[in-house]
């Protein structure tokens, strides 16, 4: 394999972002969410770095049963429950737990009579999943048996933002349906572990801030003591110099604005880079910041070599992570981290090691 597109994955900024969000939540219980592949990462290896995690938490049973094939044996919770009854006699056999949002879920585990630890939703107001707080009262007898142990779990809705009067709104209703309720708790995502502690409760569901990427729009990564796990390297497979007024890439969007020098990068869409980014996305080419310029390609991208000017061919290109946080492209792009480490599971090599 000698196309240098890769994608690397750091085991040390691992363990040290869990530590880090361990020290947010001293308190608390840690479910790392290792959903969509742990964000792009690579789900048995994330579920191997984060082995000193409480639980896992995934979003599926294919998950779950690759991480039981790999040996991970230890607690694992389906965030969104079974999807129909024919689920749930491999998620007894496979010893998982189960978050159940919705009475078709409640239905199939009382025709099935199956008792399994349940993580009750509650939707607090983020009207995604979840029963409303007025239900409460209803189902608990009905749990009674099925559920074993029976928690209680919210999610919030604007937890990436600082001080957002919602999180206390939503806590608020979760705190008062169970006052008189005993089971553990769980509300905290990623944004919530970090500038809301008073949501840690019994267990906090961090994500994002496990790959070492800022949940907080206004806060870099690295003033949260973050550091980035995955970094997206490749090299320079051609340099040249082009002429002013010439057009760069398909449908030429990017004109070069005097003589100057253009890499070519071979990372493309097709590695998961995000195709709309476009000219002025950040990019590093030996350590130095520069942009992309034109339209991204397939296997290939375009890069604007003037402030580089040694550049040449062969040299080493950073799409994001160590150096660029991915924060900082999707932001360029208009979208959030979440989406951008997501998509690069396409067709990457992955390495581990210290990028
Ligand atoms: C994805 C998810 C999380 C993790 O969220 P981050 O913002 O990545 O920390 C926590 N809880 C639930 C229910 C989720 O779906």
């Amino acid at each position: 394999m000698t196309r240098p597109a890769r994608v690397i994955i750091d085991p040390l900024a691992a363990r040290h972002n869990l530590q880090q969000a361990r020290r947010c939540a001293p308190h608390a219980r840690l479910m790392a969410v290792l959903k969509a592949d742990a964000y792009g990462h690579g789900l048995v290896r994330m579920a191997e770095l984060f082995e000193s995690a409480d639980a896992f938490a995934v979003a599926s049973l294919e998950e779950a049963t690759t991480l039981r094939e790999a040996g991970v044996d230890g607690t694992v919770v389906l965030l969104e429950g079974p999807f129909e009854a024919a689920e749930l006699a491999v998620i007894a056999e496979l010893g998982l737990e189960v978050v159940l949002h919705t009475n078709e879920q409640i239905e199939m585990l009382e025709r099935a009579a199956c008792r399994l630890p349940v993580w009750l939703k509650f939707d607090t107001g983020m009207h995604r999943l979840g029963f409303a707080p007025e239900q409460f009262a209803a189902l608990i007898p009905r749990l009674h048996g099925l559920a074993k142990p029976l928690r209680f779990m919210t999610h919030f809705a604007n937890a990436h933002k600082r001080d957002d009067p919602s999180i206390d709104d939503q806590l608020g209703r979760f705190a008062a349906m169970l006052v008189d309720a005993e089971g553990e708790r769980s509300l905290a995502n990623s944004g919530a572990i970090i500038a809301a502690p008073q949501t840690h409760a019994d267990w906090v569901r961090p994500g994002l801030m496990l790959y070492g990427v800022s949940p907080l729009a206004d806060t870099s990564a690295a003033s949260l003591q973050l550091r980035p796990v995955m970094t997206l390297r490749s090299r320079l497979i051609s340099v040249r110099n082009v002429s002013a007024g010439e057009a760069i890439g398909y449908g030429g969007s990017y004109v070069c604005p005097e003589d100057m020098r253009v890499g070519v990068v071979a990372y493309g869409y097709g590695d998961g880079y995000p195709r709309n980014a476009g000219t002025g996305t950040p990019v590093l080419v030996n350590d130095v910041l520069t942009q992309v310029i034109g339209e991204c390609s397939m296997d290939m991208m375009s890069v604007d070599l003037r402030p580089v000017p040694q550049a040449s061919f062969g040299d080493t290109v950073t799409l994001w992570g160590q150096g660029l946080p991915v924060e900082d492209v999707a932001r360029s792009c208009g979208t959030i981290p979440y989406e951008l480490l997501c998509r690069v599971r396409m067709r990457a090599h992955y390495e581990t090691g210290c990028p």
